[in-house]
């Protein structure tokens, strides 16, 4: 979607930090990191967020971005201590950009509840 920051980052037209691609997801790093290590993963594809995934196609969408998530915390050497994945959806999640994505947080010790 030409409209869409984080299709706009898939595509290469607007920089991010990339950490990892596959044909199906992209990592970079979050602009106003909350953790030591904030690594959002996003789908190359265009779903406005986790309400649109409810089918055989975002159910393979979804699998893989987690994926993409589980291998960079391996590759960012989080593993072993921890860390949390997170999918903000709707106003009331907290979704601010449109585009379906996986928060990726560690470094630190992560609170319990969220805010
Ligand atoms: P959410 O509030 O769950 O929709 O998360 C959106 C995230 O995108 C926030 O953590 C923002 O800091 C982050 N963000 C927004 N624009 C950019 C950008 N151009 N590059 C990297 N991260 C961004």
């Amino acid at each position: 979607m030409a409209d869409c920051i984080f299709c706009r980052i898939v595509s290469g037209e607007i920089p991010a930090t990339i950490v990892a691609r596959t044909p199906d997801a992209v990592a970079f790093r979050d602009l106003n990191p909350q953790a030591p290590t904030h690594v959002l993963v996003v789908p190359t594809k265009h779903l406005a967020g986790i309400t649109d995934a409810d089918d055989d196609e975002g159910e393979r969408i979804l699998g893989r971005t987690i994926r993409l998530a589980i291998q960079v915390g391996k590759s960012l050497g989080l593993s072993e201590g921890g860390y949390r994945l997170v999918m903000n959806q709707g106003n009331d999640g907290g979704q601010s950009v449109f585009h379906l994505h996986v928060h990726l947080l560690g470094g630190r010790r992560l609170t319990w509840p969220p805010g």
